[in-house]
């Protein structure tokens, strides 16, 4: 074989000092991205030109690689919103990422290690960052862990266990075909729809995920669960598992962790937390009470992605017991041939195979920042909530419209001459309005059948002067709505 021959067939660059440039070029364009964040706005919409370019074939002959970045830039990177990364963006649960998360990413698509497990340094620091993962959260460092894409993963693999280990057939050859009657989970009427999604999934139908109703605070009633789980029983049906939330994605609420593992001990129940961003008030000094009892979880699902500022996509299951992970996930075909007494194969611990290397960026985010900061950092978010609150609460023109237990903050724009529907309509109206003028982006939700704006600060990059910024343009801009409506 010639030597061009191989140059022609190979991905790799004719000229790797060409590429370095390039790579240098694309660090230095992405960080001053990072660091000028607060120049561009929020939101924007895509012109129509730029849409049309996303409907073009794939082309037959490449550009080279120059041409694609200069392509990357004009169309993705001078028109995509800077949304989450946003100090002012705090719509749903998301993470703002960081420029050094940024660059391990990179390290980890250098190595391109396929994380199936065995003997490799790689599994080492895996085993290493979910033994780190369980000591910050105080879950019991005897238990299993796996880094996953996120929280939605994580509580389905939590869920996936749960079900084959309380089922009381062999779920793994019998399927939901070998039960008689009905395996029933439970959660709050205030639990994520992953774990309804996962519930139906799993083959056990959504009307069996029982939602036990709330109290005031929006955390489980759990002096209803006992009896709730007896009917059940008397009518035949095999209750498995009771799914607590800390840290509901509404309103931030708490379910009564440790009553609802009383629960568990005493009806021999699976205990499952979904902690996807909630868990981290228990690295805090201040917060961590909130989170007592989600150390007796049979199963906890918590991201990275999100309260720890990591990249997307990243998030972690933990299992009490190892050895029911294993039992629910372990198969070794012949074609893996690997020797059963190497260190651990992820396989056996989760459903994927083929895994990235996402664990690097959580363990050098670590190292990096220490324990401690992430610690403050989540703590300045809740009592940045909490300052919200107060703001809020201080201003007659806005009615706070569920508590403030954690870092989110259920309110709206009012107006006692404006009926329930259109302050609904309003509320919409503004989030928009401050969406769009860089004001601050909430997201929507609805909270005792109104409509409000949802703030949940999961961002490092927010200051106190944000939140005061955003109070005042939602007084404003909201005023000046509401005398409009009143012409109609
Ligand atoms: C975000 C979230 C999830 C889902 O996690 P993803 O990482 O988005 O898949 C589950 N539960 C809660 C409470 C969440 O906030």
């Amino acid at each position: 074989m010639g030597k061009n021959e191989m140059i022609e067939y190979t991905l790799d660059p004719e000229n790797w000092e060409q590429t370095e440039e390039l790579g240098k070029k694309m660090l230095h364009d992405m960080l001053i991205h990072l660091k000028e964040v607060r120049q561009r706005p929020i939101m924007q919409r895509p012109p129509e030109e730029i849409q049309a370019a996303f409907r073009q074939p794939p082309p037959i002959m490449g550009e080279g690689a120059e041409k694609a970045y200069s392509d990357f830039q004009e169309l993705v990177l001078s028109h995509q919103s800077n949304f989450n990364k946003d100090p002012r963006f705090w719509g749903f649960v998301v993470g703002t990422g960081s420029p050094s998360g940024m660059l391990a990413d990179m390290l980890t698509s250098g190595l391109n290690v396929n994380m199936v497990g065995g003997p490799l340094i790689s599994t080492m620091l895996e085993m290493q960052t979910t033994a780190w993962i369980k000591g910050m959260v105080g879950f019991p460092m005897t238990g299993g862990g796996i880094i996953v894409t996120g929280g939605t993963m994580a509580n389905l693999l939590g869920l996936t266990v749960a079900r084959n280990t309380k089922s009381g057939v062999n779920l793994r050859e019998k399927g939901v075909q070998g039960i008689t009657g009905k395996l029933i989970v439970y959660a709050s009427s205030e639990a994520h729809v992953c774990i309804q999604k996962s519930i139906e999934m799993l083959g056990i139908g959504n009307e069996n995920l029982h939602r036990v109703p709330v109290n005031e605070d929006y955390s489980m009633n759990v002096e209803v669960l006992p009896r709730m789980i007896k009917e059940d029983r008397d009518a035949g049906n095999t209750p498995i598992c009771v799914v607590g939330c800390a840290g509901t994605v509404n309103t931030g609420a708490f379910d009564p962790l440790s009553k609802i593992a009383d629960v568990c001990a005493e009806e021999d129940l699976w205990f499952h937390v979904d902690g996807a961003f909630g868990a981290w008030a228990s690295i805090t000094q201040k917060y961590k009470g909130l989170t007592e009892g989600m150390n007796r979880a049979d199963s906890l699902a918590l991201d990275l992605h999100k309260w720890m500022y990591m990249p997307y996509d990243v998030g972690c299951a933990l299992f009490k017991r190892p050895e029911d992970q294993i039992r629910t996930f372990s198969e070794r075909p012949d074609y893996y041939n690997m020797d059963k007494d190497t260190p651990p194969q992820f396989a056996d611990l989760g459903f994927e195979l083929s895994r990235s290397f996402r664990a690097l960026k959580v363990w050098m985010g670590i190292k990096e920042h220490g324990v401690a900061k992430y610690s403050m950092l989540i703590e300045r978010n809740i009592n940045q909530a909490q300052y919200l609150a107060e703001l809020i609460k201080a201003r007659p023109e806005l009615e706070l419209m569920a508590p403030t237990p954690l870092n989110t903050v259920c309110f709206r724009y009012k107006d006692p001459s404006l009926p329930d529907a259109a302050l609904d309509e309003l509320n919409h109206n503004l989030n928009m309005g401050l969406m769009f003028s860089g004001a601050g982006a909430p997201s929507e939700s609805k909270v005792k059948g109104r409509k409000v704006m949802r703030v949940c600060i999961t961002n490092h990059r927010t200051s106190n002067k944000d939140l005061e910024h955003f109070v005042a343009s939602a007084v404003q801009m909201g005023t000046m709505m509401a005398s409009e409506m009143k012409k109609r």
